[in-house]
């Protein structure tokens, strides 16, 4: 599966960006007053108050498939869809390992036909975006960006992950304009040029085997001396001509022009010797693993190392009751489509018995 980092197509998260920047003193003036910390406004539209049985926050596929779940399991939910409907799998482009298909499928498509099952069972999807959510008593409060408001008796939290940064300065000064988390996004611009990925995980080596389809020369910058992804991608690594490794090696800075930006070459050291070199390059795609997308309830549920969610041996429950957590944004073992898919079908069901034990659900024999 070409899974590609979260991020940062330039014409695409930057216009976002700005958005989010526009919005956030609406948005925290209008969590306020959903929850209660400040009087209504006059001259603001009023906003609507739904409530739910069961609100699905995410739509990768944990997200749909908990609202599959959920639907036939008449809870009548509401699945909020956020900034990417998708996830990740809609910046992917071949994905071979989601069984079900013998040939090789598309991310996007793959997200859309269960956005459509979904929706054809009965979830109401709605598209905004959450940007609060109070967890200190049932029923839970959210808060999204139109300043619509959702009073739900249970949460499946589905928010998926982001692309992590190495936070270098001059990482994110170029971000965007030459330095890029996501080579289905962002490969097409470098046509011909050379270009680096750094990582040695399975998105590394599927970013870098994808740049080949545009670069004239694409460079594997892994800090260790073995990749940690599937073999069968090494194996396609190795035996493609355009693709070198430098083992051992660490990007320490990224150096361009200032006006415009524009990477000219990255320095890497080899933290075997210390050594510092500056390398020429065209672009630098940063592959090194994904962060989960949890800061909507920090504070209020128990965490795992990283900032992942917290829950129950074998299960989708969390710390708080009602509150269920599925997908990468608590799984940090697989990581993987069908396994975040598997994991929104315990939420859906965890989240059905839960509320039947509330009193806000019908009881069932067992899941169909
Ligand atoms: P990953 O497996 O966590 O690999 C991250 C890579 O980045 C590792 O090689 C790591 O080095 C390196 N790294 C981390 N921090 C670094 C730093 N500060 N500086 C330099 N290098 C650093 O992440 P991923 O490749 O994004 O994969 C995430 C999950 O998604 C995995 O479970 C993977 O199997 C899954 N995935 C699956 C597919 C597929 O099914 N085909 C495709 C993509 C991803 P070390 O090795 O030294 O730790």
């Amino acid at each position: 599966m070409r899974h590609r980092a979260l991020g940062l197509k330039r014409f695409r998260v930057k216009p976002l960006a700005r958005a989010r920047q526009g919005r956030t003193a609406k948005s925290k003036r209008l969590s306020e007053q959903a929850f209660g910390l400040v009087s209504q406004c006059t001259d603001e539209p009023v906003s609507n108050t739904v409530h739910a049985k069961l609100v699905i926050i995410g739509s990768g596929p944990a997200g749909y498939t908990a609202a599959i779940y959920a639907a036939r399991a008449m809870l009548d939910p509401i699945l909020i869809q956020g900034v990417q409907p998708g996830g990740q799998l809609t910046i992917t482009t071949d994905v071979e390992n989601y069984p079900g298909f013998a040939d090789v499928i598309q991310g996007p498509w793959l997200m859309e036909q269960m956005q459509k099952q979904a929706a054809h069972v009965g979830t109401r999807i709605v598209t905004d975006h959450v940007n609060a959510v109070e967890l200190a008593r049932r029923p839970f409060r959210l808060v999204c960006d139109s300043g619509d408001v959702y009073v739900t008796d249970s949460l499946v939290l589905a928010t998926g992950a982001q692309a992590r940064w190495l936070d270098l300065p001059s990482e994110q000064k170029f971000r965007g304009y030459g330095v890029s988390a996501c080579a289905t996004c962002d490969g097409f611009f470098y046509r011909g040029k050379e270009v680096l990925v750094i990582g040695g995980g399975n998105t590394a080596v599927e970013e870098a085997l994808f740049l080949t389809n545009f670069a004239s020369k694409v460079t594997v910058v892994h800090r260790r001396d073995s990749f940690r992804a599937e073999r069968i991608l090494q194996e396609r690594l190795y035996r493609n001509p355009k693709i070198s490794v430098l083992w051992h090696t660490v990007l320490e800075d990224v150096a361009g022009d200032d006006n415009p930006l524009k990477v000219r070459a990255a320095m890497l050291r080899n933290i075997k010797t210390g050594e510092v070199t500056r390398r020429p390059v065209d672009g630098i795609f940063i592959a090194i693993g994904h962060a989960p997308a949890s800061e909507l309830v920090a504070g209020q549920v128990e965490m795992k190392h990283g900032g992942y969610i917290k829950t129950a041996a074998h299960s989708t429950a969390t710390s708080v009751p009602g509150l269920f957590a599925a997908g990468d944004v608590a799984d940090d073992v697989y990581r993987q489509a069908v396994t975040a898919a598997g994991l929104g079908c315990m939420a859906a069901l965890e989240a059905e018995r839960f509320l039947a034990a509330h009193g806000e659900a019908e009881p069932r024999v067992a899941a169909e």
